[in-house]
């Protein structure tokens, strides 16, 4: 059994945008999947289907067996304890150090409050920037805020990360390291769906590649290329 599978999903916005165009696609535990497409294609409203964000106009999407158009609002954050999402822009909380940006993560679902700490240490340690516990945001440099950011998603153990242009504010060097750290991520066993307009690291790091144009699959490839011109 596939851990997402859409089935003929359609997403208009309010304001007649056709943004995805029956989209049939299903994914399996433990893939690293790259998502490509020029601008405006509709990869962002994909991801945001995938959290919940958005709600399919039509068609269903499942998640193991739970129908995301059937989710009622209150049952939400027990969708987002198993998809974790990281953004280019980071989305940190600005008044809170890197410690309490992921504890927050962790009491906002009810953890226990005594593992807690060993939950950020571990969390921290696997993304590589324990030493900068107790700083905030504005003190980092963008590829470490990006880090925290992946610490924040992955600290419940989520069977799903997305990520949405994670490394598309950062420079090349850094970018190859927050790759590194999302290799990692996965190799514990979490699926990945990252969109991207890195041509370099999804023609180095052969994966899964799927191409949305027009809001449809064009493309789906096991060990595919970036297949546009930058
Ligand atoms: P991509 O991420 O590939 O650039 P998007 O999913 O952001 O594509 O956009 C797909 C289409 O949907 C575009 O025409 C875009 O302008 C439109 N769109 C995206 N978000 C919204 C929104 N919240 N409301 C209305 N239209 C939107
Ligand atoms: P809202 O979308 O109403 O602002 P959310 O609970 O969706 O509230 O998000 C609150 C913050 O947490 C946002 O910055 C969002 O980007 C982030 N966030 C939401 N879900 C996740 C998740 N599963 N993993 C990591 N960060 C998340």
């Amino acid at each position: 059994m596939s851990l997402i599978k859409l089935n003929d999903v359609w997403k208009v916005y309010p304001n007649s945008v056709k943004a995805i165009n029956g989209m049939s696609i299903e994914f399996n535990k433990g893939e690293f999947v790259y998502i490509v497409g020029p601008s405006g294609a509709g990869k962002s409203t994909f991801i945001r289907l995938l959290y919940r964000e958005e709600k399919a106009s039509k068609g269903e999407i499942y998640i193991d067996n739970v129908n995301l158009s059937q989710l009622k609002q209150k049952e939400v954050p027990h969708l987002r304890r198993r998809v974790g999402v990281v953004f280019q822009d980071f989305k940190l909380l600005q008044s809170l150090t890197v410690y309490e940006n992921i504890a927050f993560a962790l009491e906002v679902i009810e953890e226990d409050p005594a593992k807690i700490k060993q939950k950020v240490m571990d969390v921290l340690d696997l993304v590589k920037i324990k030493s900068k516990a107790k700083f905030y945001p504005s003190e980092l440099s963008g590829g470490e805020q990006q880090r925290v950011a992946i610490a924040r998603a992955v600290v419940n153990r989520p069977d799903i990360l997305i990520a949405d242009e994670p490394t598309g504010n950062l420079d090349p060097d850094t970018a190859w390291s927050i790759m590194d750290i999302l290799e990692n991520v996965n190799a514990l066993g979490t699926t990945v769906i990252m969109a991207t307009h890195n041509k370099e690291i999804v023609n180095t790091l052969k994966r899964r590649v799927i191409a949305i144009e027009a809001g449809r699959v064009v493309r789906d490839e096991a060990r595919g290329n970036y297949g546009y011109e930058v």
